[in-house]
Parts: structure tokens; C-alpha cells; sequence
């Protein structure tokens, strides 16, 4: 490793002299130990990108997020999104199409969670 594993070290000590504080959650990528600046926001210093926690539930369980796992959940709902569209372009029987347009919400719903995620992140 040498020189990387040097500049995420200082790039820490830095960031602990600016007033960000080490947390107990690690980075989902490459499992360093996050920091919460003093903006609020929550950085890796080895990957060096911004990422969200999301509190989960009520036992306060945390999820730990990056911007390019989202970027990963995108494309994978706009593929499923595309399938079910051809789904429904050749489906005729009611009750089928009734549960595909209820898949087609479920996804979009989903969808506009992912860009306030994003939102969050950027
Ligand atoms: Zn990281």
C-alpha cells in the first residue's frame, strides 16, 4: 500500500484539526472509519466522497450509504422499469396488468426515494 494508506492518514488527522469527529460507523466500500464534519455532513477520508446514513427503523440500526451504491440502485430500477413497460406493452389479461401497474408505482416510488437520497448526498 505505502503512499495511499499515508495521505488517508493524514487526510484523517486533518480532518480531526478542522473539528470533525471520528464515527463508530465504517465506510460501506472500504470500511475506514467515517467522520462527521463540522457542516454535518458525513465523509470517508480513504475514499474520499461524501456518505449518508440512514437511520433504519425504530432500533436506531444504521445503514451506511455512498453515492455511487445509489448511482448502482439508479440503473437497477430503471432497468426493472423498462422491462415491466415491455411487460405491460404485451400483456392483455386485466388482473396481470393490474399487478404490473402496481410493480410500476412500487418502482417509482422507489425511484423518487433514490433521488432524495441523492439530493442528501450532493
Ligand atoms: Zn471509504
Amino acid at each position: 500500500m505505502g503512499q495511499g494508506r499515508k495521505d488517508d492518514v493524514s487526510r484523517m488527522v486533518d480532518l480531526l484539526r478542522s473539528g470533525a469527529v471520528m464515527l463508530a460507523e465504517t465506510c460501506p466500500v472500504c470500511h475506514t472509519p467515517l467522520f462527521k464534519l463540522k457542516s454535518g455532513d458525513v465523509y470517508c477520508a480513504a475514499c474520499e466522497k461524501k456518505v449518508l446514513i440512514v437511520k433504519e427503523g425504530e432500533a436506531g440500526e444504521f445503514k451506511v450509504l455512498q453515492l455511487s451504491t445509489i448511482m448502482d440502485l439508479d440503473r437497477t430500477i430503471f432497468a426493472k422499469l423498462a422491462e415491466l413497460n415491455d411487460m405491460i406493452r404485451h400483456e392483455s389479461d386485466v388482473d396481470r396488468l393490474y399487478e404490473l401497474a402496481r410493480c410500476l408505482i412500487a418502482w417509482l416510488e422507489a425511484l423518487d426515494r433514490v433521488k432524495k437520497l441523492k439530493e442528501d448526498l450532493s
